[in-house]
This record gives C-alpha cells, sequence and structure tokens, in this order.
C-alpha cells in the first residue's frame, strides 16, 4: 500500500476493508464512502500589522445516521479538507464503537493559533462560528476541541451562537469551561481514556500496572492529562515531547514538576536532570507502552521496525499508516486504535451534551464511573469481535462501529 495516502485515502481504504468482512450491501458502503455534508469557508479577520487577511475554514459531517454529528474543531496551519474528512469519518466509527447516540463531524481553519494574538483568536472564532452556523447546532452538529483548540475557543463558539439565537445554548458545543455549562472530567476525559483501555489490555495480558514503563509523544490535551494520571496509577513515564522536543528519564519523570515546568517556559525541553529525546526518537525507545498523542501519520512504513515497545495505544487520531499497522502486527506488538483508545474525549462532551439539555449536573466522579463503564464495554466488544474474526484491534473496532452504523442506516432506509 503506497505510504502517501492522505488521511481521507486511508480512513477511506479501512472502511473497505471492513466492508468486505461484513460484506456490506454495495449502496450502504457507497453511503458510508462520502461524507454526508461539507462546507468551505472563507472569511476575513483584523490582523494587527497586516490589515485584513483571509482564512479558510470547513465544517465536514460524515453521517448522521445514529444521531447529531458530533467531532472537534482543529486550528493547524497543514489542515485541509481531506484530513477533515478522514477526521469526521473516524468520528463516526468512535461515536458507534463507544455507542454513543451520535454521528460524525470535524471541523478546520487553516491557521497557527501560535502566531495569533488573544483577541485575533477570538474574532477569528467568532467568525468561523458565524460563518458554519448555519449547519452546526445541539441537534445537528456539536464541535469540541481538537488539536490547536480549547475550552475558552469553545465558550467564544457558544458565546457567538447563541447572540445569533437571541438566548444562551450551552448544548450546542462541548469542552466549554465548567462555569458556562461544561462537565466535570472533561479537560481530563480523553488521557483517562487512554489509561483505562491500557489498563483493559494488561488484564488481558496479565501485566501490572504499577512499575509499567510509557512514552509519550504529545504533551497537549491529551497526552499531558495521560502522563498524569499514568503516574498517578503508579507507571513509570519515562519519556515525553512536544512540539519544541522531548525528554527522557528512564528511572521515571517526575510529572508535577514536569506539568509546572511546562506552565512556566511552554515546553517540556531542558526539565532538569532528563536527556534531551526528539520526536521521531521517542516512538524508538525501549518501554511497555508507547503513546502517540499528537498528530497523524507518526508511525510510518519508514519506522515501524524501530519502534521498541510491547504496546501501542493511539491517544492522537491517524498516528499509525497501513504500512506500519501491518509491520507493528507482524512483529507482535500489540495496537489499541484511536477509534477505542481515544474515545474518552467524545464520551464525556456525550455527557457534556445530556447534562447541558438536561440543565442537571453530574460530580466528577459520576463522570468518570459511567466513562469507565461505557469504555470496559467497548473495549470487551472490541476484543471479542478481534477473536471471532482472528483480526487486529484496529479491524475488529471498525467491524462493531460500521456494522451499527450501517444497521441505522439500512433500518431507517433510504429517502424517499
Ligand atoms: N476531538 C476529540 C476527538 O477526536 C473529541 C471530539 C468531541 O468531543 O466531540 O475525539
Amino acid at each position: 500500500m503506497p505510504e502517501e495516502m492522505n488521511p481521507y485515502q486511508i480512513a477511506l481504504r479501512q472502511l473497505d476493508h471492513v466492508a468486505g468482512i461484513l460484506k456490506l450491501d454495495d449502496g450502504i458502503h457507497a453511503i458510508l464512502q462520502k461524507p454526508k455534508r461539507e462546507l468551505t469557508v472563507n472569511f476575513p479577520v483584523q490582523i494587527e500589522g497586516s490589515g485584513t487577511q483571509m482564512f479558510t475554514g470547513y465544517r465536514v459531517q460524515h453521517n448522521t445516521s445514529r444521531g447529531p454529528a458530533k467531532g472537534g474543531l482543529r486550528f493547524h496551519p497543514e489542515t485541509n479538507l481531506d484530513e477533515v474528512r478522514a477526521l469526521a469519518m473516524w468520528m463516526t466509527w468512535k461515536c458507534a464503537i463507544v455507542n454513543i447516540p451520535f454521528g460524525g463531524a470535524k471541523g478546520g481553519v487553516v491557521c497557527d493559533p501560535k502566531s495569533l494574538t488573544l483577541a485575533e483568536l477570538e474574532d477569528l472564532t467568532r467568525r468561523y462560528t458565524t460563518e458554519i452556523s448555519i449547519i452546526i447546532g445541539p441537534s445537528s452538529d456539536i464541535p469540541a476541541p481538537d488539536v490547536g483548540t480549547n475550552g475558552q475557543i469553545m465558550a467564544w463558539l457558544m458565546d457567538t451562537y447563541s447572540m445569533h439565537a437571541g438566548h444562551t445554548v450551552p448544548a450546542v458545543v462541548t469542552g466549554k469551561p465548567v462555569s458556562i455549562g461544561g462537565s466535570e472530567g472533561r479537560i481530563d476525559a480523553t488521557g483517562l481514556g487512554v489509561v483505562l483501555v491500557t489498563e483493559e489490555a494488561f488484564k488481558k495480558r496479565n501485566w501490572a500496572m504499577d512499575g509499567a514503563t510509557i512514552a509519550i509523544q504529545g504533551f497537549g490535551n491529551v497526552g499531558g492529562a495521560a502522563a498524569r494520571i499514568f503516574h498517578k496509577r503508579g507507571a513509570k513515564v519515562i519519556a515525553v515531547s512536544d512540539v519544541s522536543g522531548g525528554i527522557t528519564d528512564s528511572r521515571g519523570l517526575d510529572i508535577p514538576a514536569l506539568v509546572l515546568h511546562v506552565k512556566q517556559t511552554g515546553s517540556v525541553v531542558d526539565f532538569p536532570s532528563t536527556e534531551p529525546v526528539s520526536n521521531e526518537e521517542i516512538l524508538a525507545l525501549e518501554c511497555d507502552v508507547l503513546v502517540p498523542a499528537a498528530l497523524q501519520g507518526q508511525i510510518t512504513g519508514a519506522n515501524a521496525g524501530q519502534v521498541r515497545a510491547r504496546m501501542v495505544v493511539e491517544g492522537a487520531n491517524g498516528p499509525t499508516t497501513p504500512d506500519a499497522d501491518a509491520i507493528l502486527g507482524s512483529r507482535g506488538i500489540l495496537l489499541i486504535p484511536d477509534v477505542l483508545a481515544n474515545a474518552g474525549g467524545v464520551t464525556v462532551s456525550y455527557f457534556e451534551w445530556v447534562q447541558d439539555i438536561q440543565s442537571f449536573f453530574w460530580s466528577e466522579s459520576q463522570v468518570n464511573s459511567r466513562l469507565a463503564r461505557i469504555l470496559r464495554r467497548a473495549f470487551a466488544e472490541v476484543w471479542a469481535a478481534s477473536e471471532t474474526h482472528r483480526v487486529d484491534l484496529r479491524t475488529a473496532a471498525y467491524l462493531v462501529g460500521v456494522a451499527r452504523v450501517a444497521e441505522a442506516t439500512l433500518t431507517r432506509g433510504i429517502y424517499p
């Protein structure tokens, strides 16, 4: 399979593979290959020193057979329509795998949020929200944070949508601050989910979390929380990295001290008494669990042979290419796929949406125990599918997810 495939081509290839195993009806297969709705918007923002600048954004809804479209919003200089299409399709499978009543969507704005002032970031978010307001809404499409976005950006999105509606609409977006209808536990949910599914895999292998060695690529929304929670549960986080570089210490990093260092300096780099390690080298460190929690396309046909982890748990979306999947599989490295491993985020987004609609809020322990119940059940179903069909966990997860979406599509029937 050629490595130069873009994420959407990879997503289609993965779908075609499981469609074959499921003997999916050709018509249903054709429906699932295409995003239901795609919106591209070009809009101006006033930028200090350079006047009016045009930006391009996207919102893609892949499928809504099982409920409103759901998925994050990405601010990144290299995002593009095919990447957003792939991420939207992956959201459809992810929501179906954890069996929450949503379809899949994704949004993106081509920009470098770090180069914008706070006021420009707010203007960009509010204008993008206005442009896509014709397709988003609490019962149609609900955005959330993703790469380059955060709770504050979700707050601006909620406020803008509400200003147009003339009343407050908290359920239009998830991942908001708790003060305006966000959920307890949402910030850490994706990282906690990564740890929960790792624990389930450890049980299958009879491994202990205590002293297990973990390397994490990425120290943002997902990697940072996963590092803290792994550390709290007795694992040894031996390496982490961010866009500026990485650090390693085979004795295990002091994660609470590292979090303070990142707060002060903006990066994990130069954390005292550690060795520097590059983002590429971190993938080749010897460890029990490697968590790619940055961007897609990190473990490829070119470097999968160097991976020395015993297990890979995908915190990011799409970090492993199909060539790399095959190499890791042939080397006996267990891989827990993104659509299961990072589904904790959207699961607590679902809880947030439910709480907003009911205006009735849960405690953090209620959120976390419901999250654990959903992820453990999803893990067990995916594991069982992998045994029944003798396939890897990614294929098994897709089998579970695609079958549920196909069934919903068939049951609803084709309109008109
Ligand atoms: N961006 C996250 C993901 O890729 C969360 C999406 C959501 O909560 O809707 O799963």
